[in-house]
């Protein structure tokens, strides 16, 4: 299977999960998840029409929007955890970040912003630990208020929504998660506040459309499989 059949099989599910909830399938946006993957791939990606990429890694975003500097369209959304130490990176090379999990960090990246001297704000999103699952990276749903206050208070970011992985592999765990993500958008402001939910990736991602996910997050399913780093 090719990079573009990939592609154009997401869409379909994605259209498909759209219609079945009674949703615009324009209301979905695909990130494609290069973690791992070649630059050469995310090339391939964008010849088939994709233009959104998501990475985990600061240096290897860094280096792939380097090597495509020159070709016009990609866009990076950073999905992984953010350190500290790696927001300058993160602050000159992405065009959204999804997993802001803490006030020190988006103060940090705040300030990282402001001095790369961006036109316009750089959209972000709170990572939630929904499952409170004690390895794994996001906030509690407890600390969501302070961060987006932490977040609002910086001039140079603008706070668009949430974003959680759920437990791995079973589908009611993830349906779970997703609905108690949704509740607290609702909590918080709901849609006109926090418009975008970043939820759903290669095996489940139907099951976030229909909770009402407006960014859906697919490594596998377009690109094949991955060998994990440890
Ligand atoms: C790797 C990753 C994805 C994509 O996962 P697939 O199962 O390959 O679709 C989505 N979101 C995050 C945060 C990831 O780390």
């Amino acid at each position: 299977m090719t990079i573009a059949d990939g592609l154009a099989r997401v869409r379909a599910r994605i259209e498909g999960a759209a219609r079945a909830a009674g949703r615009d399938p324009a209301s979905v946006k695909l990130v494609a998840v290069s973690k791992t993957r070649t630059a050469e791939e995310v090339q391939q990606a964008l010849a088939a029409g994709q233009s959104a990429f998501g990475e985990n890694y600061a240096q290897e975003l860094a280096a792939k929007a380097e090597a495509l500097s020159s070709v016009s369209g990609p866009e990076w959304h950073f999905i992984g955890h953010l350190q500290s130490n790696k927001a300058r990176i993160v602050a000159r090379h992405a065009q959204m970040i999804h997993s802001i999990d803490s006030v020190a960090i988006a103060r940090e990246l705040g300030k990282r912003v402001a001095r790369e001297g961006r036109a316009a704000p750089l959209p972000v999103l709170i990572e939630v630990n929904v499952g409170r699952e004690p390895q794994k990276a996001g906030a509690r749903a407890s600390e969501i208020e302070e961060i987006a206050v932490a977040i609002r208070a910086q001039d140079m970011l603008r706070l668009r929504g949430l974003m959680t992985v759920p437990p791995a592999q079973d589908h009611g765990a993830a349906e779970e998660c997703f609905r108690a993500l949704r509740s607290l958008r609702d909590l918080h402001g709901g849609e006109a506040m926090l418009p975008e939910l970043s939820m759903g990736m290669s095996h489940d991602l139907e099951i976030a459309i229909a909770c009402g996910a407006t960014i859906v997050r697919v490594g596998t399913a377009i690109f094949g499989p991955r060998e994990e780093r440890t």
